[in-house]
């Protein structure tokens, strides 16, 4: 779509381009930008210029996935994960566009665009990623990606803050996923991801609520420990890819096949 509010396009070459001018939004991949009209947005800042390495290793078996990496190069990149490996398949896979969309979007984009079904979002808290923020005085901040998010587009970021990269912790011993949708290819209603290792037991439940919820047991819970602890959320998510007592419900399920899984 033509956004034709937009009347001036940069490409960033050095991180002293990100300085945003009033009006101006960074530019990922695209794919929802220029999806539909931005009253808002008179220019565009295109982080692709800024060459960042897609996946970097770092010490302690960590990986930094940098915010312009696409969902293609992720999903490239999924061996790097290890036991996470089909885990970071299928959150690719989640988001159900082409693969040209895939060869365009960038995790940050997704992760900043702050949809309950941004499956970014749900890899990234689900496996206890951090999101790296430039902020405009030249510094940083670390937040957990699951605080990242904070609702319904909505986002830690501030005005002129710039995701630069998202830290994966090393991948626990077990990790598995479940996800429902109401129809075959339709848009994500529920997305669990569950991790177990020496520090506990760990489920984050997203797109069946506005923004990630992690519910941490140190150790594998009982059955009824885990429908206590997911029967406190309240605020479940209500649009057309599913009503709110169908999310609840099929939340329960899938966390409950993902506990006695981690049990087998
Ligand atoms: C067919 C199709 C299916 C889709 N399905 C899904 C889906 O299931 N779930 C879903 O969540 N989305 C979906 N989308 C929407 C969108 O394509 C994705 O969310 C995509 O990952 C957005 O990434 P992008 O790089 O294209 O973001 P862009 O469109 O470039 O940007 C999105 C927003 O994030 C901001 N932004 C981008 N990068 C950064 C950064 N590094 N720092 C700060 N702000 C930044 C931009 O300013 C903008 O506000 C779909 C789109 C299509 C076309």
């Amino acid at each position: 779509m033509d956004l034709i509010e937009v009347a001036s396009m940069r490409v960033a070459t050095s991180r002293a381009d990100l300085a945003l001018a009033p009006g101006e939004a960074v530019l990922g991949g695209g794919t929802w930008l220029f999806s539909e009209p931005q009253p808002e947005v008179r220019g565009l800042v295109d982080l692709a210029g800024l060459d960042w390495e897609p996946v970097t290793d770092l010490p302690g078996g960590r990986l930094s996935i940098a915010a312009t990496c696409t969902l293609a190069q992720l999903r490239d990149a999924a061996p790097l994960f290890g036991a996470a490996a089909s885990v970071v398949e299928h959150c690719v896979d989640a988001l159900l566009g082409s693969w040209k969309i895939h060869r365009i979007a960038t995790v940050g984009g997704n992760i900043c665009l702050a949809l309950p079904a941004g499956p970014m979002t749900s890899l990234a808290s689900g496996l206890g990623a951090t999101a790296v923020v430039w902020t405009p005085d030249g510094g940083e901040r670390r937040i957990p990606v699951a605080e990242f998010v904070t609702g319904v587009r909505a986002t830690l970021l501030e005005p002129g803050e710039v995701l630069r990269t998202i830290e994966f912790p090393a991948t626990p011993a077990w990790v598995s996923h479940r996800r429902a949708s109401l129809a075959p290819l339709g848009r994500s209603a529920v997305l669990l991801l569950a991790r177990h290792d020496d520090a506990g037991f760990t489920l984050t439940v997203t797109a069946s609520t506005p923004s990630p919820r992690v519910l941490a047991f140190p150790s594998l819970p009982e059955v009824g420990d885990l429908s206590a602890a997911i029967g406190t959320i309240v605020d479940w998510y209500d649009d057309a890819h599913g009503a709110p007592d169908w999310r609840r419900a099929m939340t329960l399920r899938l966390a409950e096949e993902l506990r006695a899984e981690a049990a087998s």
